[in-house]
């Protein structure tokens, strides 16, 4: 035998048993086989074995198993963005002539993704003001097929009664699926949302941005879609199968290693958020701190019925600056600033900051918000809460 053929075929297996604290990575497009006969008898449907690697690996089996523990679901699916997680369950269950309805407040390209692609493949959408429960009861019909979810909103954190907005959905037999990037799986559990008695339940479907928490280091895109019941997991797994939604094993691993810390960054995130968002409120520029976790913040009654008992938010608020204030000024601050970044994105080590034209993402008949000057959104890292404090202080000059 060719030396080269004998090294690539190099009979050396190491010993079974190696056990360390994180998972191995399995890295394969190919999968082999033993035999014809196993080849066969593998089926999409099952995690008992592996097909080809964009059906799963050892890597993403572990990974998907301890997301769904994490949602408290009992499947789930790994996509390569948040956004794929969403448009996969959009795909996956909507067909021409079908409606959907989606959050006003609910993350933009969600919204711009039923403006174009669906809109083009003949599904329609409306947009629903997802703290008023009748106000979405008013928009389903026989039509409806699929009502998203987010608590709290974008960029505006208003925070929605969300098992009542269930409830609505379930007395209608509509599917439900909620984008829980927020909550992580740790500050409540998206399938059960403890609702008027009677309710019971809770989302059909949870998905989530492994890109924000899960990771935590703001290197790594992933998405996944958490399930409790099989033959919905099943529809969903065929469209991602058909459409080749595979993730890279290394992302997966970024994702392993970020999980055993995420309550840990959470926690610390959502205290150091809490104690920025009192002290913006205490200063003479800021009109409003949008926080669900603080009192007279839009939902914040709704956030206190769904998280008070873990006592949990994440490091993500926005603040509206006073009337006085113009756009190009609220973009000075923001530049103005050095140990928070402008960048996309959250639940990673720095802290991030936006400015945001609600005028231009919002239908105006919602508005929840106080009418005042432009928006800012914070996303808190891990860096000490003096140094930010510090930080934005100084950037408050520069609106003098
Ligand atoms: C970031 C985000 C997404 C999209 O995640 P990507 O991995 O960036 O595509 C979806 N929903 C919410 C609420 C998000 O914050």
């Amino acid at each position: 035998m060719d030396p080269i053929t004998g090294l690539i075929h190099h009979p050396y297996q190491p010993p079974e048993g190696f056990a360390a604290p994180q998972p191995g990575v399995f890295k394969a497009s190919t999968v082999i086989f033993p035999d014809v006969a196993t080849l066969r008898a593998r089926d999409w449907r099952s995690r008992a074995g592996y097909s080809y690697g964009l059906l799963g690996t050892p890597t993403t089996y572990t990974l998907e198993a301890r997301i769904a523990s994490l949602e408290g679901g009992h499947q789930c699916l790994l996509v390569p963005s948040g956004l794929a997680a969403i448009a996969l369950v959009d795909m996956a269950l909507l067909k021409q002539g079908d409606e959907v309805l989606i959050p006003d407040n609910a993350y933009g390209p969600s919204k711009a993704l039923a403006l174009g692609e669906l809109a083009h493949w003949g599904i329609t959408h409306q947009f629903y003001d997802p703290m008023d429960p009748q106000d979405l009861v008013s928009r389903l019909s026989d039509r409806t097929c699929l009502v998203w979810l987010e608590a709290p909103g974008s960029v505006t954190m208003d925070f929605p009664p969300l098992a009542s907005l269930v409830a609505a959905c379930r007395a209608r037999g509509v599917m439900t699926a909620l984008d829980n990037t927020w909550s992580a799986g740790l500050a409540f559990n998206g399938f059960d949302l403890a609702g008027p008695p009677g309710t019971g339940g809770g989302a059909d479907i949870v998905i989530q941005a492994l890109t924000k928490y899960p990771s935590g280091g703001a290197d790594v895109l992933m998405g996944s879609i958490v399930t409790r019941d099989e033959e919905l997991h099943l529809r969903i797994k065929l469209a991602h199968v058909r459409m080749g939604l595979g993730v890279a094993a290394n992302d997966a691993e970024a994702v392993l290693r970020g999980l055993p810390s995420i309550a840990l960054r959470y926690q610390a995130q959502d205290q150091a958020a809490r104690q920025i968002a009192h002290w913006l409120r205490g200063r003479p520029e800021v009109a409003q701190v949008l926080h669900p976790a603080l009192p007279g913040a839009p939902g914040h009654a709704n956030w206190q019925a769904l998280c008070s008992g873990r006592d949990l938010a994440a490091g993500l608020f926005s603040f509206v600056l006073d009337r006085r204030y113009t756009a190009t000024q609220a973009d000075a601050f923001c530049d103005r600033l050095g140990l928070f970044k402008l960048g996309y994105s959250w639940g990673g080590p720095i802290s991030l900051a936006l400015p945001y034209d609600l005028s231009a993402m919002r239908s105006t008949a919602f508005g929840h918000w106080q009418e005042a000057g432009p928006l800012v959104r914070l996303a808190i890292g891990l860096e000490a809460v003096a140094d930010l404090q510090a930080d934005l202080a100084q950037a408050f000059d520069a609106l003098r």
